[in-house]
């Protein structure tokens, strides 16, 4: 299936990844040459794109000008405008120590083995000594971090800490949650501890047709679509939305992971301008260098990946990054003849190359194919709406 496939194009370095592993800063720049194809400038040498993708540019350039995340988050924060009940847990010393075992330890937490590598760092499944429960750490070098230069005044430092303020808000059944920050001055390590997810990614397990088969994508997907919408009602676009971010638990819950490239806005205005995701995923407008509405993004992005859980495959895929966005651009959705009509319906819909015509994720919870078993998709009453409405 889609894990076969998948895992094959993992395989793959990075010349061979058709735009399947996330984008690195350094191929942001959206180019489009006559008729919104896309031009040779695509594959230029990164002097000549850091020309193109600094012009004008003072920050990041993956959000309006405007508020800061930082100061969006800090204005919510002071206004009672975050969900969490629980704070996530700030320590600020690290000692590194080994149990009786010889197993290494940083604080009270004993490393068990790497589940995963990120962009800028590594993903460890960690035991802690005091309840015995496992927790996910993503671990950081602050010294790469802030070389690492992702615009002409931020670092990917700057990314790393937009990814811990936006989890510290956040508190849904379908979003990995952030329990802890370990940052201390005296150490080059920058440490997330996560809500450990002991499942696989949603695309893992494949039935004989190819996909996850319908009914299990189904209930993937609602779970994506009741997180996503807590998402965007809170005005954070995920941006990276595919299957290896969705992970999914023991009991067959999914949870949304990876807030590395998200964004969040004032209000409902989700205007953005570079797509920092991953090329398959990415959508058709974000691919031609405009203006795009972050939210109608992150809804192509869930179609793909409904695509990919049903057929086992990406529905539209080159043999380069180039001919990929081509494709996303240019081809029209081909689905089998034999599929069932609703399903093709809303992927017909999920997606639409128009971002004005895409189905919202509202009108998704109430299609008749996702209802099918379980009826509408719940609204999720969060804390910081509870409160403001008592
Ligand atoms: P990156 O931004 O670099 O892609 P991610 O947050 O997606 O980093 O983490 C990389 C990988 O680590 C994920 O694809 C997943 O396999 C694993 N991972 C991340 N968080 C968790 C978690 N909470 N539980 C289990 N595995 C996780
Ligand atoms: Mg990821």
């Amino acid at each position: 299936m889609c894990g076969d496939t998948y895992s094959r194009l993992r395989e793959m370095d990075c010349c061979g990844c058709f735009g399947f592993l996330k984008k690195s800063y350094r191929s942001l720049i959206s180019f489009h040459g006559p008729g919104g194809r896309f031009s040779q400038e695509l594959l230029l040498p990164e002097s000549v794109q850091d020309a193109y993708m600094y012009n004008g540019d003072s920050d990041s350039g993956s959000r309006r000008r405007g508020r800061s995340s930082e100061e969006i988050i800090t204005a919510r924060v002071s206004n009672g405008l975050i969900c969490r009940e629980v704070p996530v847990k700030e320590t600020r010393k690290v000692t590194f120590s080994e149990d009786e075992n010889g197993n290494k330890m940083v604080n009270e937490y004993v490393r068990e083995w790497k589940i995963g590598s990120g962009s800028y760092g590594k993903v460890v499944l960690y035991r802690s000594v005091i309840d015995g429960v496992k927790y996910a750490i993503k671990i950081f070098h602050k010294s790469y971090l802030l070389k690492l230069r992702v615009a002409p005044s931020e670092t990917a430092m700057t990314d790393v800490l937009r990814e811990v303020s936006i989890m510290k808000m956040l508190d849904h059944p379908n979003i990995v949650k952030l329990i802890e920050v370990i940052d201390d001055p005296h150490s080059d390590n920058f440490y997330m501890v996560l809500e450990y997810v002991e499942g696989k990614p949603v695309c893992e397990g494949s039935c004989p047709g190819g996909g996850i088969g319908e009914s299990t994508s189904r209930r993937y997907l609602r779970d994506v679509v009741a997180g996503l919408m807590y998402l965007h009602a809170h005005n954070i676009i995920h941006g990276d939305i595919k299957p290896e971010n969705l992970l999914v638990t023991d009991n067959g819950n999914v949870k949304i992971a990876d807030f590395s490239v998200s964004q969040v806005f004032e209000d409902d205005n989700d205007e953005l301008r570079r797509s920092p995701g991953t090329p398959v995923f990415t959508a058709p407008e974000c691919c031609l260098g405009l203006t795009y509405s972050g939210r109608a993004a992150d809804t192509w992005a869930v179609g793909v990946t409904l695509y990919c859980m049903i057929l086992g495959q990406y529905p539209f895929l080159g043999d380069t990054l180039q001919d990929t966005y081509d494709k996303i651009v240019n081809n029209p959705l081909t689905l089998p003849d034999d599929m069932n009509p609703r399903l093709k319906n809303l992927l017909e819909q999920l997606l639409c190359k128009d971002p004005k015509h895409r189905i919202s994720l509202s009108a998704v919870a109430q299609h008749l194919w996702v209802v099918e078993e379980e009826g509408p998709i719940a609204e999720y009453l969060c804390q910081c709406r509870r409160r403001n409405s008592s």
